[in-house]
């Protein structure tokens, strides 16, 4: 047992556990005081567990008898420093989520893991070519060379201290020798250099007014910066980060989880000779551990990435981007359910420099935003380069060949557009072969044993895989239910919409686009790398094709399936239609050739789609925001959804119930618990409840109260459950 003596010291840690507060635990008696932001080892309950310590404290709450000592400080400088720890403290409270996993969810996964951070001359080592490929019986005398090397081409072939030192002894001297004979390399930051710009075409003018808009004294400020799809938005951001770069300081650029592609690393690493590092889902925990120490060292110019590169730390970061601000990937939504705009404001705020945020189809909140005169509002309205608009229309669904998925309109407009000897991209949001399975006897449905939703049918291979849980199985020969043999598919998918055009088009070539075509690493890059090398005459696709991508000979874009978004009880559905039909639009005639962009409605006269194609997005916005206005959703109020599920049917149900005042008070609307809109997913029943409130304050004081009476009741069984706040996604 630990005695209490007034030298003890003491530090208080968050700890990655689903529990909120601070733990406190003693420093052990010959160490130094840990700073705030560097790592812990310790024991929690039975586990061991890397924390992070939040400063110390001089009276702990727990008695000082039964207080542990954490076992090892894994840093000597803090791997969070201090002003990401003040944002991630405010987000921690703001989202109602508790700090340790705030700060798992901020740290790369290696360093969660106790891997060292490469500084003060410590190095990584990887092997090289030859150590990947030279048969290892050339290393039959040295038998601990040859253990490194095995464990390394069995792992991603990186090491460092820590790793080495957890699997050998005094393994310096094979290292040494395995380096000079050139089997291991070891590398360290690179030199420090300057960034190198090369020049751009010449902006036009209302380019140049953009870059001038945002003022290069630094300073706190948010820019919407709203521009047509190739207008030129991507050149405005490479002179602000040029700028940036000129003044000394790190650029961090956001991009939407599919929209870093290759196309767009080649085009800042054309333009930058630059330390440019990328932090995405797609890397190893070592590649992403790398790009993080790069960027936190100061030595990296340009940091570019997805969500959660937002908290890289970055010494002398002197501007965010953020590329497609409206799209839903910046939301989380698991865990820590943060907004990666909303962060990029206040961390930008918190640093006094500039955020722009960048898109043709500004999210509602952001427009709302530009008109209450929190975000300044740049403008480009014209494509540059000489492209002009495509040309939108709609068309009615309705009127087609019996057995064709394309109107009559859309049929001649392909038929024409592959008769010019140009490309046409078809898009439909659904993929594998048909949405369902049934049978018309009885009616029985491919319906899924764990969800409340139908199985789709996949022809290639032949499987119903429902896209919620991803069961499987393989499709009846006949009916479950009544024996009946001719089982029939319902709906179409991207698959069956490319065996039909591959009939209907024999002449043309047609890549099929979708995660099912895409699943095997690179074949994506191969299959784009072909529609730009024309050998594709066809495009059929799923959101996949909507983002990034520049396809210059596309002239015809027809929209399959616009109708889904009028009808979704989400009341961010039509908005997130509407920016996917702008995104998709947007892929047509970049270049010199016009593009014609169709959309199939079984509902083409529907009030808002018919504002969408005649008046323009703006509009749209407009309009929409009037029935938001009315209910009181956001922008004009504040939402937060508490969802609970349970493998017992009801006990979710119960559980938020439970947590119902009597009597409301009159800030907060309180709508529900209802069952979810798809009830029962993987097995789980769920059910949400949805507070709305005009003042923030408000519900949030709410919130607090809420999270404090769950914590309260001790864990509820069979009961799991979430809160999100500003959700974007409300089904
Ligand atoms: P956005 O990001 O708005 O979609 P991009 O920056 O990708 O637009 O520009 C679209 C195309 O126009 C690119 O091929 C780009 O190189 C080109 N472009 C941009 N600005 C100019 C300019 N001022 N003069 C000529 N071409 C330009
Ligand atoms: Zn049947
Ligand atoms: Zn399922």
């Amino acid at each position: 047992m630990v005695s209490a003596s007034p030298q003890r010291r003491y530090v208080q840690v968050a700890v990655p556990v689903p529990l909120y507060g601070l733990f406190d635990y003693a420093v052990p008696a010959d160490s130094r005081v840990p700073e705030a932001g560097c790592r812990l080892q310790l024991r929690f309950g039975h586990r061991e567990l890397i924390g992070i310590c939040c400063g110390t404290i001089d009276q702990p709450a727990t008695a000082a008898d039964k207080i542990r000592e954490y076992q090892a400080c894994l840093d000597s400088e803090p791997v969070i420093p201090a002003s990401l720890m003040h944002l991630l403290q405010r987000a921690s409270q703001y989202y109602h989520h508790p700090l340790g996993d705030v700060l798992a969810t901020a740290l790369p996964t290696a360093l969660m893991q106790g891997r060292a951070v490469d500084e003060g001359g410590r190095s990584l080592w990887r092997l090289t070519q030859q150590g990947r490929e030279e048969p290892l019986e050339a290393l039959q005398r040295a038998p601990k060379q040859r253990a490194i090397v095995a464990v390394l081409r069995e792992s991603d072939g990186y090491c460092d201290a820590g790793s080495l030192s957890a699997r050998f002894e005094n393994w310096r001297s094979s290292v040494k020798a395995l380096i000079e004979k050139e089997w291991l390399e070891a590398i360290s930051l690179p030199p420090e250099r300057s960034a190198v710009v090369r020049p751009g075409p010449e902006l036009n003018e209302e380019q140049r007014a953009a870059v001038d808009g945002v003022p290069s004294e630094q300073g706190f400020s948010t820019t919407l910066l709203r521009g047509v799809t190739g207008s030129g938005k991507t050149e405005v951001y490479f002179r602000w980060i040029e700028r940036c770069l000129a003044q000394g300081r790190q650029a961090l650029v956001l991009v939407p989880e599919i929209g870093l592609t290759p196309q767009l690393l080649e085009r800042f690493s054309q333009r930058f000779e630059a330390n440019l590092v990328v932090l995405h889902s797609g890397m190893t925990d070592l590649e992403r551990l790398r790009s993080w120490q790069l960027a936190a060292a100061g030595r990296a110019h340009i940091v570019l990435g997805t969500r959660s590169a937002l908290f890289t730390p970055m010494p002398a970061l002197g501007l965010i981007v953020i590329d497609e601000e409206h799209d839903a990937s910046f939301k989380q939504q698991e865990g820590f359910r943060y907004h990666a705009r909303d962060l990029a404001a206040l961390r930008a705020q918190a640093e006094a420099i500039p955020l722009i945020l960048g898109t043709a189809t500004p999210s509602f909140e952001s427009h709302h935003n530009v008109r209450q005169g929190r975000y300044r509002e740049l403008r480009l309205s014209q494509r540059a380069g000489g492209a002009r608009p495509p040309i939108i229309r709609m068309v009615d669904a309705r009127q087609h060949r019996s057995g064709s998925p394309l109107s009559h309109s859309l049929d001649r407009a392909v038929e024409q557009h592959l008769a010019a000897g140009n490309q046409v991209m078809l898009f439909l949001n659904r993929r594998g072969y048909a949405p369902t399975l049934i049978c018309p006897q009885c009616g029985w449905h491919s319906d899924c044993e764990r969800c409340d939703a139908h199985m789709t049918l996949h022809f290639q291979p032949s499987v119903l895989r429902c896209h919620h849980c991803g069961s499987e199985q393989r499709p009846p020969p006949h009916c479950p239910s009544c024996g009946h043999r001719n089982l029939q598919h319902q709906g179409q998918g991207t698959e069956q919409l490319t065996m039909f055009l591959e009939e209907r088009f024999p002449e043309a070539t047609i890549s099929r686009i979708d995660r099912d075509s895409t699943r095997r690493k690179g074949s994506l890059e191969a299959e784009l790398k072909k529609v730009q090398r024309g050998e594709v005459d066809m495009l059929v696709g799923t959101q996949m094709l909507a983002k990034g991508h520049h396809f210059p000979s596309v002239t015809l874009v027809g929209v399959l399936d616009c109708d889904r978004g009028l009808f979704s009880a989400d009341f961010k559905a039509t908005e997130h239609m509407a920016q996917l039909i702008l995104q998709v639009a947007g892929r047509a005639g970049r270049a010199d050739k016009p593009g014609e962009v169709l959309i199939q409605s079984t509902q083409p006269d529907h009030p808002l789609m018919h504002c969408l194609i005649t008046q323009g997005y703006e509009a749209f916005t407009q309009q929409a925001l009037k029935e938001r206005q009315v209910l009181g959703l956001p922008p004009f109020g504040f939402a937060a959804l508490l969802r609970a599920e349970s493998v017992e049917r009801e006990a979710a149900m119960r559980f938020l119930q439970s947590l119902c005042p009597a009597s409301p008070d009159g800030d907060v609307q309180w709508l529900g618990p209802i069952p979810s809109p798809m009830e029962r997913r993987a097995g789980r029943y769920r059910a949400q409840l949805l507070l709305l409130s005009q003042n923030r304050k408000a519900l949030h004081v709410v919130l607090a109260g809420l999270v404090h009476t769950i914590q309260q009741q001790g864990s509820i069984k069979n009961v799991r459950w979430s809160l999100d706040v500003d959700p974007t996604n409300t089904l």
